[in-house]
């Protein structure tokens, strides 16, 4: 969409997109723009091109500004057990020499990276662990990984360090030592706390895991645990949802996550959906799901805390951030190591390498292990970055006019005045606000700022 198109481009016709009422397979959520499916290895040209140019200032209308922030991503593809649910490359299989081998090639990774104009001198602002299951790593393989890491990028200036764990690979050592690594928001995959959902769904840990984990690391100190449910697991019920949101509330998380289940073509659910023939996942439907997802936002407001995004809520808005977040929304430098995992350097989006051993051979002949990327144009940046941003709930008018030459309600004219008509947002002065409702299922309205040659496709 651009400025030059007016909302009366609108026909009375245009009706919003249907609510999705059954749970059909596919990628639901928009996590970034344009959709995967134009990024390409003919691209690989301009990202390497990128690499060599010095970081790009965060507004091409202020060069006094500073240049954009640097994140650090590693993926870890390692995990117990395959959830029923999962759509993420993880291997069950690997033994002590093998992961050796990968937190080697992640090392040599980086390095490769760490010497580049881009870089620029700065050190990573914001570090994320993310998997996979990065607590699947031993102690001491997690110390040589990042001891590794920060003598390539230190680490002094990052305000943020997440780790997600799953609850049954933590031991009271294992805390210690990620507490130990400088990890400052700790973030737990409980998913469900009834045993016979986590089973049915494939999750490795229980339970008595769960709380034991929680205990310790409430206990060691750190600054913030995150902790993450599913709505509409298979096999989930009314009570059963009820009960997990108030052992959610007792255990005071610094924050929560709340994610509604979709089903990818790739997960154990969609395969199982394929053999017997069906179209409908063996899971709510979603307009049952955000009601789930708005009971669990309930239930914590009541407690004070404060929802900050389609699928968060926080304990102290003051205190508690989620820098990878924004950064990654807002258009900051995210260098991503490790198998499969998605980029973004100075304008250019990449994925790495999807499987283990393409990703080590590249690795290992010294070159960068990029399958596919993706060079974005301005108005491309700017749909990504109000889309995106558009999920923590509001907008600032002012802010994207400063740093995009024009007014959100200019730019975005007819996707806008379509949104407002439905009754899915206001704008009051400077701010767009979603309503609640629109916030907990914005991602199937987000296609109407999509340019119209990325809307025929399949949204991943
Ligand atoms: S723990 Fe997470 S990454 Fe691992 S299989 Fe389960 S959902 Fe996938």
């Amino acid at each position: 969409m651009t400025a030059t198109e007016s909302p009366t481009d609108i026909t009375a016709e245009h009706a919003p997109p249907p609510a999705h009422l059954a749970t059909t397979a596919g990628n639901y959520f928009v996590t970034n723009y344009p959709p995967f499916s134009f990024w390409k290895p003919e691209f690989l040209p301009e990202l390497h091109a990128a690499l060599e140019r010095p970081p790009a200032q965060r507004s091409t209308l202020n060069s006094q500004l500073p240049p954009v922030p640097l994140g650090l991503y590693t993926h870890i593809p390692f995990c117990r057990k395959r959830c029923h649910f999962c759509y993420f490359k993880v291997y069950t299989d690997k033994d002590s020499a093998a992961i050796k081998g990968y937190v080697d090639a992640v090392l040599r990774e980086l390095e490769m990276y760490a010497g580049k104009p881009f870089i620029g001198g700065r050190k990573p602002k914001f570090i994320y662990f993310g998997g996979g299951t990065p607590s699947y790593l031993s102690p001491d393989q997690l110390k040589y990984l990042t001891d590794g890491m920060k003598r390539l990028l230190p680490w002094d200036d990052a305000e943020e360090v997440t780790f997600e764990a799953e609850p049954g690979t933590l031991t009271d050592h294992k805390l210690r030592a990620i507490r130990d690594l400088g990890v400052t928001r700790l973030s737990l995959g409980i998913e469900h706390f009834d045993d016979h959902i986590l089973e049915i769904n494939g999750r490795a840990h229980r339970s008595k895991e769960i709380a034991r984990a929680y205990a310790y690391a409430r206990e060691i100190g750190f600054p913030q645990i995150n902790i993450d449910l599913i709505a509409g697991m298979v096999e989930e019920t009314e009570e059963k949802w009820i009960e997990t949101v108030a052992k959610a509330v007792a255990l005071q998380p610094d924050s929560l996550t709340v994610y509604q289940m979709e089903v990818p073509y790739n997960t154990g659910i969609y395969q199982q959906m394929k053999a017997q023939g069906q179209l409908v996942a063996p899971v709510a439907d979603w307009e049952t799901k955000r009601r789930w997802v708005d009971y669990a936002f309930c239930e914590f407001e009541k407690v004070g805390y404060a929802v900050n995004s389609t699928s968060t809520v926080v304990r102290d808005a003051n205190k508690v951030k989620f820098l990878y977040r924004e950064g990654l929304f807002s258009g900051a430098d995210l260098l991503s190591v490790g198998v499969a995992s998605f980029g973004h350097i100075n304008g250019v989006h990449y994925q790495n390498q999807a499987d283990f051993d393409p990703y080590l051979a590249k690795v290992n002949a010294g070159e960068l292990p990029i399958f596919r990327a993706y060079p974005t144009k301005p108005d491309e940046r700017y749909i990504r970055e109000f889309m995106l941003m558009l999920k923590l709930g509001s907008n600032s008018r002012a802010s994207f006019k400063a740093k995009f030459g024009t007014d959100p309600l200019e730019q975005f004219a007819a996707a806008l005045a379509l949104l407002k008509d439905w009754g899915c947002l206001t704008v009051d002065g400077d701010r767009i606000v979603l309503t609640r409702d629109a916030l907990l299922q914005v991602d199937r309205l987000l296609m109407e700022f999509f340019k119209p040659e990325h809307r025929s496709t399949r949204y991943a």
